[in-house]
């Protein structure tokens, strides 16, 4: 036989090869209740045949074979229809072959050309040399999917066929590939309820970076397969007999945990192999009749069941009356075998295996733009959209809190309404403000969980019933990044962090210039540096932030550090004192004229600090009652009547005090303590919090809370405008019921 003729019988079989797979994927896809579009689908497996002639896989297999297969996962697998499978077929001509998307737009329409082009964009996979390039692709890869979900659901079909066919690679790619499919496929697959799709890909990654220990389990497994075998039968033959006497037509199957998950229980639980108990569990498919509900009727089930064997209290899980997010529906029982092992039953209608198989991806709605399903998959892809719309600038970051939310498995909670809303296990009370809205997230003080208080960073549980106590006045505060687990929460907060800091630098920069120009000086290079050094900063970011925060004396230290030229004194004064008179200017303390002690000073705003000054022992406020003392250098200083310090200056000076009046106009606001005294019970400080924040929005500047054998103690600094303010807000938390006491307190170190 000549070289020639060997070829040509060589691409002969090939092409039987080929067209009886595709012959394969054709059967796959007339027996879907799919419309049935055989022409389109020949149209694209031809011109894909066409496009990768002659190329071979690493396996020494026509390269062609590759899309059918990933078009018969999907198919069969995933349960998608023409345009996916078409896709499928197409996926790796543009990434390939010479020919373009436009080319395919041309030939396939519009949408299977997107959905191609999406493939190609993310052809290159995830892991990369550079995090941040690794960072990059995944961002990539998050978008394509949210424009259309079917491009990432080709892509899981496409790497799950090339991990079957992992083994024709070389071990550094296979290691790639696993670690790949590991740390990011088969987590998307989870959240989009591919389940069986999930379990192989994670079975086939853990066999490829584990291989021994993956040939270990095959081996333990195998060799207990009849004992196995044989205890199933005899478990569920009770079961068995008992759905047909209740007169179902159904499915019983046993489930063998994969070497995977055994794996994993071994190695998080610290056990052997054989103290695995739950390798074997049982599946129930049933088709439900027609004049009861199907919850109903696994409840009857499940009742049937529990008839024969033992159930146990702790696990039962109705994800019946509560899918789970990615759409799952199952009741899931554990019962006590004869031989008093404990064994899972799963309990399904049929409708709800189709779902558990194939994911709710299988019903999406392939719209595009407006989106009227609210499934739970349409919010997660929703807030994959809110993700990538804010992106954040260091893009470790971004994958990182994406990763959580991938990981997490769900806890369930309702609003005070009793809506249910899903949140990744180890939510905390914060996280489900930022679920509910960001707006609420910045804003929220605490929470209340079955009606108890507790604080922000409480961990919810599943059933929790949980209600945001929020107030205007709330700000994101720096430790809440340490308790929000939710990427929605973690990225809001981040830029909330981001844009306070650019106004932290702002405002550090004004107060700088401000203090500066007091002593002719501006905010060049050279006092930048003095006063970096003199603080021990390197970065002048970092000083104004410290600036803004108040945590520098630069008030102190820049008179000292740019002594001003003297010939400003005077100016500088008479700028401080701009109520003064104009002729008092130059007047010394002796010379400014006394205070008419026959005439009441009346105590307005727009005078505070000229002409009288409120007294730092008793810290009067507008509408207590005052009295004025002319101090000896004529500036009059208003005293609380009751005040220690006033009463020994009446009866030692009384020739200096003068009669006040307020008329203050609710402009300034006054620092004032309360103490409150009550019950030390969960949550009362949070209650207290609540009345004077949303109640009454009123600031809070300090707080300080004793506890001390059930009896607890705190003062709150507040900012009222005067007594009516502080009373209203007293009497309104003496109403709580905790609460004993409350009252206007006086630091013992201001009293004198
Ligand atoms: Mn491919």
């Amino acid at each position: 036989m000549s070289e020639e003729r060997k070829d040509t019988l060589a691409i002969i079989s090939d092409d039987v090869i080929i067209q009886r797979e595709f012959d394969a994927l054709l059967e796959d896809y007339k027996n879907s209740n799919h419309r049935q579009k055989i022409e389109i689908i020949t149209k694209a497996f031809n011109f894909a045949n066409a496009a990768h002639k002659g190329i071979k896989r690493r396996s020494g297999e026509p390269y062609i074979l590759h899309p059918i297969a990933v078009a018969r996962i999907v198919v069969k697998e995933i349960g998608l229809g023409s345009t996916s499978i078409c896709s499928a077929l197409l996926h790796d001509v543009v990434e390939d072959t010479d020919y373009t998307v436009e080319d395919i737009e041309r030939l396939f329409g519009k949408k299977i050309a997107q959905i191609v082009d999406g493939l190609t964009k993310i052809s290159g996979g995830v892991f990369a040399e550079q995090a941040s390039l690794q960072a990059e692709n995944f961002r990539k890869l998050l978008l394509t999917m949210s424009e259309d979900i079917r491009v990432i659901l080709i892509k899981i079909a496409d790497r799950l066929h090339n991990m079957r066919t992992l083994g024709s690679m070389p071990p550094a790619k296979q290691y790639k590939i696993a670690g790949e499919t590991q740390y990011i496929y088969a987590p998307l697959a989870h959240r989009l309820g591919l389940f069986p799709i999930k379990t192989e890909l994670e079975n086939l990654s853990f066999k490829y970076e584990h291989p021994e220990t993956y040939a270990d389990i095959e081996r333990k497994l195998a060799k207990d397969k009849s004992a196995r075998l044989a205890f199933y039968e005899q478990f569920s033959s009770p079961i068995k007999s008992r759905l047909r006497e209740m007169g179902y037509d159904f499915d019983l199957k046993a489930r063998i945990k994969s070497e995977y998950s055994i794996w994993k229980k071994m190695s998080t639980r610290q056990i052997s192999f054989e103290e695995v108990y739950d390798i074997l569990a049982l599946r129930i498919v049933f088709t439900p009749k027609e004049d009861m509900s199907e919850k109903d009727q696994c409840w009857m089930i499940y009742s049937a069941i529990t008839g024969i064997y033992r159930p146990h209290p702790e696990r039962i899980r109705d994800w019946i009356s509560t899918p789970k997010a990615n759409g799952y529906e199952a009741l899931h029982v554990t019962v006590m075998g004869n031989d008093g092992r404990w064994v899972e039953v799963q309990i399904r209608t049929q409708r709800m295996d189709e779902i558990a198989e194939k994911g709710l991806a299988a019903h999406w709605k392939y719209k595009t733009g407006e989106q009227d399903d609210d499934s739970e998959l349409d919010k997660w892809l929703k807030t994959i959209k809110d993700l990538l719309k804010n992106p954040e600038p260091d893009a470790i970051d971004f994958m990182d809190t994406f990763k959580l939310n991938l990981f997490a498995s769900e806890i369930f909670v309702f609003t005070p309404k009793g809506e249910i809303k899903m949140l990744p296990q180890g939510a905390t009370a914060l996280d489900f403000a930022f679920m509910l809205h960001s707006e609420l997230g910045c804003k929220c003080l605490g929470a209340k969980v079955n009606h108890k208080l507790v604080p922000l960073s409480h961990v919810l549980e599943s059933g929790d019933q949980v209600e945001i106590l929020s107030s205007p006045r709330q700000n994101p505060q720096a430790d809440w990044l340490d308790f929000v687990t939710t990427a929605k929460a973690k990225s809001r907060l981040r830029a909330y962090f981001r844009k306070e800091e650019r106004n932290q630098i702002t405002e550090g920069e004004t107060i700088l210039n401000a203090c500066l120009e007091k002593v002719g000086r501006r905010a060049n290079a050279y006092e930048i540096n003095r006063l970096l050094s003199h603080y021990q900063i390197t970065q002048p970011k970092e000083l104004y932030q410290k600036i803004a925060a108040k945590k520098l004396p630069i008030e102190v230290d820049i008179p000292k550090l740019f002594p001003k030229p003297k010939q400003d004194n005077i100016f500088m004064r008479y700028l401080k004192k701009p109520f003064v008179q104009s002729d008092s200017a130059n007047q010394t303390a002796e010379t400014l004229p006394k205070p008419d002690k026959k005439r009441t000073v009346i105590l307005s705003e727009n005078n505070i600090n000229t002409n009288y000054r409120l007294a730092t022992c008793c810290q009067p406020i507008p509408g207590d009652d005052t009295l004025g003392y002319i101090d000896d250098a004529n500036v009059v200083i208003v005293h609380k009547r009751e005040c220690p310090t006033a009463l020994k200056l009446k009866t030692s000076f009384g020739e200096r005090i003068v009669a006040t009046q307020w008329n203050t106009h609710k402009i300034l606001t006054f620092k004032e303590t309360i103490e409150v005294k009550g019950i030390d019970k969960l949550g009362v400080v949070i209650e207290v919090l609540h009345v004077i924040s949303e109640q009454h929005s009123t600031n809070i500047s300090e707080m300080h809370i004793v506890a001390d054998a059930g009896i607890f103690t705190g003062r709150f600094v507040v900012y009222v405008h005067d007594t009516d303010e502080i009373k209203t807000l007293c009497d309104n938390i003496l109403k709580l019921k905790e609460v004993n006491s409350v009252i206007r307190y006086i630091a013992s170190d201001n009293k004198k």
